[in-house]
């Protein structure tokens, strides 16, 4: 096998290359995190200049969408007088055919950006100024001294002062040095899908002629991206079905075993949806291999009850169940939830007085004090512990489990694999690998979902339990009617013996500033002439010690008080049927899955319910959120809006493998092609579940994608 392979390029650091001193480097670290040839390889053009479709100034057509090439003649600035004051720059530019005039409001820096003599390409609509063409705001590319038909600019940085042209010629450099790439995919693969070899797709992404050599190099590395995620996906799903020790759980559900037990015991009949899922579960369950299952469903579809049903299978066999939340918060409703579904039952105990005892459950979080955390730990280790419900301390190394059979990990995209790969380690020392079952409340698209939790089986809980209405969603602009009105309906409802929730404006830079805001919003409503003024409010932020904010919630709930004034912390597990009023200030801070999520603490029970989002647009991103809010209440189509507007960052935020490795690959625009890279790749971990037969292949997932996502795929 000849040419060069990426895992080479990536332990060749760039000073290697000519241009690239010690100073250049540590920009391009600062700035792009890109530190060896083959992160400089991937810094890939963000578009290109495609002088083919140059137009003369002389020809331009008013009304329509131009580009020109000219050199700047006169650029001056200055302020308006309007209200607020705004900076005015204006250009003349030509290209020898014809002048034409450039205005950008409110970017001063252009003037810096485009001294006189200047050459610079302008993208934009033409417009007529007094009988001359204008362009207003174009998008503007300094392609300095380059030529070539077709132009790669590629992201830069004012502030490290590293200019696409800097760029472009440490590139021509790499790709002049790197020569041949060895192709690491198979030939019969690169022909199905019409697929260019690597060495062209690498040039071409940089330097291509036309424009659909871009579009042909694009596929290419896209496919290998994808490819290597699915590989170490696949791989690590298959290495754990084969590899791992499971336990057959016993999910019999004959008369008189806990598990019917539990289903007697329900105040109301399960959706077909969560029969159909505890079906699915079931199958895992009782099955020897390890289940790795995603549970996706709608706020509100009824997971919890799933969840438990999935433990108390463990328990009905001996073993323990564990559910892990995200935070020490949701440990401590996960906690409530799911003692309030258990207190109805008990497990049969020959040993004890009345021949059964209930279900033992407890919280392991760090806030739990030294006596107790003992006594708790002891519990766990010697199995009179049934469920467990804890954050990341239920994976420290002190806790060790008598028996531990299902563990429900509660996401929140908060946990990565490797954390799942911990508390399956602290399985006590049997050698048996426990259960998994991942839920999470944000639905994800399919092939987002492949991606993300592509090494997990997937099962969706796609239906609310009846008797639910609908939520009607207001977007209401700070001091308009519809913001009265938001607030009159507010106090209806309280008059009508209802409650509601205020959710304060998201403060992500501190937990300490975010209180002292609910602190200022809390006084604020409640002062005399506030909106919220006589009612009976509460205040909730993550900074009160866990009895003061219990008590909040238990006044609440049991309707002492009308409304509670709070920062996301309620955003998941609270659940108060009369609740059937929201308002959330600054709505336009939120993301639209957490927007979703807040929404879903209202509509849980028979009464009609609201919620008003009290915003400003400030950009058209924020816009179109706050109009998907208001236009669907489907959590699956509201994430994939949510994919289409913002991309796949913030889902790919926190987990993941191989994220660093996605660099052109976008789930939304690549939806077919994260498809076929999962068929490809499981086609060939089928051939050769080792992949030795394509060695390349099998060293570039590993260097890419990173030790830990690759580990179990390569172990042997
Ligand atoms: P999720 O966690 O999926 O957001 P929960 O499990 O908290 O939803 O359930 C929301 C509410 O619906 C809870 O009050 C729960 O008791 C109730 N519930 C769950 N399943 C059903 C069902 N099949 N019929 C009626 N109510 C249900
Ligand atoms: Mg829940």
């Amino acid at each position: 096998m000849s040419g060069r392979r990426l895992p080479q390029l990536a332990s060749i650091p760039v000073t290697e290359l000519r241009g690239i001193g010690p100073k250049h480097a540590a920009a391009l670290a600062e700035a792009f995190d890109i530190h060896t040839v083959a992160d400089l390889l991937m810094h890939y053009p963000r578009r290109y200049v495609d002088r083919s479709n140059e137009q003369r100034i002389a020809d331009l057509a008013i009304g329509a969408d131009a580009m020109v090439v000219a050199t700047v003649k006169r650029i001056a600035s200055r302020r308006t007088r309007g209200r607020p004051p705004r900076t005015l720059v204006t250009a003349d530019v030509t290209d020898g055919s014809g002048y034409l005039k450039v205005t950008f409001f409110n970017q001063g820096w252009r003037e810096r950006q485009l001294p006189e003599g200047t050459e610079c390409v302008l993208f934009g609509k033409v417009d007529d100024f007094r009988g001359r063409p204008q362009m207003t705001n174009p998008v503007v590319d300094l392609i300095g001294d380059r030529t070539g038909r077709i132009i790669a600019m590629y992201p830069q940085s004012e502030k490290e002062r590293l200019t696409t042209w800097d760029i472009a010629r440490w590139m021509d450099e790499v790709l002049e040095r790197a020569g041949t790439f060895a192709e690491p995919v198979p030939p019969a693969v690169l022909r199905r899908w019409n697929l260019i070899d690597r060495t062209t797709a690498y040039h071409d992404i940089h330097r291509p002629e036309t424009m659909a050599d871009v579009q042909r190099a694009r596929s290419r590395l896209v496919f290998d991206e994808l490819l290597r995620m699915q590989l170490a996906l696949v791989g690590h799903k298959r290495r754990l079905a084969t590899e791992a020790v499971g336990i057959a759980h016993d999910t019999s559900r004959s008369d008189g075993t806990l598990l019917a037990r539990f289903a007697g015991s329900l105040p109301f009949t399960l959706t077909r949806a969560q029969q159909r899922v505890i079906r699915e579960i079931d199958a895992d369950l009782s099955s020897p291999a390890p289940m790795h299952r995603l549970l996706q469903g709608d706020v509100g579809a009824g997971k919890t009850l799933v969840a438990v049903h999935a433990l108390l299978a463990a328990v009905q066999g001996g073993y323990q169940g564990a559910l892990m939340a995200p935070t020490e918060v949701l440990a401590e409703q996960h906690l409530a939830g799911v003692s309030q579904l258990v207190s109805h039952i008990t497990i049969n105990d020959p040993d004890s007085l009345f021949g059964s005892r209930p279900v033992m459950v407890a919280v392991l979080t760090n806030r739990v004090g030294v006596a107790a955390r003992r006594e708790i730990l002891s519990g766990l280790a010697d199995g009179s512990i049934d469920l467990i419900v804890g954050t990341h301390a239920l994976i420290q190394d002190a806790v060790t489990f008598a028996a531990l059979g299902v563990v429900v990990i509660d996401e929140q995209h908060r946990f990565g694999v490797e954390q799942r790969a911990a508390l399956r380690d602290a399985s006590g020392g049997t050698g048996v690998t426990p259960d998994v079952l991942v839920m999470t409340a944000t639905p994800i698209p399919r092939t987002a979902a492949m991606t993300v939790y592509g090494d997990l089986d997937v099962s969706v809980l796609d239906e609310l339990p009846p008797g639910r209405s609908p939520i009607v969603t207001r977007w209401a602009r700070p001091g308009t009617l519809d913001e009265v009105d938001a607030w009159a309906r507010v106090r209806a409802e309280v008059a009508a013996g209802r409650q509601g929730y205020v959710v304060c404006p998201l403060i992500t830079e501190s937990d300490k500033l975010e209180a002292a805001s609910a602190e200022a919003t809390f006084d604020r409503l409640v002062a005399d002439g506030g909106e919220l003024e006589g009612l009976r409010v509460g205040l909730l932020h993550g900074r009160l010690k866990g009895p003061e904010r219990d008590a909040v919630m238990d006044a609440f709930r049991s309707g002492r008080l009308d409304v509670i004034v709070a920062t996301t912390v309620i955003e998941v597990g609270v659940d108060v049927p009369n609740a059937t009023v929201m308002v959330i200030l600054d709505a336009d801070r939120f993301g639209i899955a957490q927007l979703h999520q807040l929404r879903g603490r209202v509509g849980r029970g028979a009464a009609s319910s609201s919620c008003h989002l009290v915003a400003d647009a400030t950009t058209p991103d924020s816009e179109a959120r706050l109009q998907a809010l208001v236009s669907s209440t489907d959590g699956f189509a509201l994430a994939e809006i949510d994919l289409d507007l913002r991309g796949e960052g913030t889902l790919m935020g926190t987990r993941q493998t191989g994220r660093n490795d996605l660099r052109l690959a976008s789930l939304r625009r690549d939806r077919d092609w994260v498809l076929r890279a999962r068929d490809v790749a499981e086609r060939l971990l089928d051939a050769d579940p080792s992949l030795a037969n394509d060695p390349v292949l099998a060293e570039e997932v590993h260097a890419m994608l990173g030790v830990d996502a690759t580990e179990s795929l390569f172990k042997s």
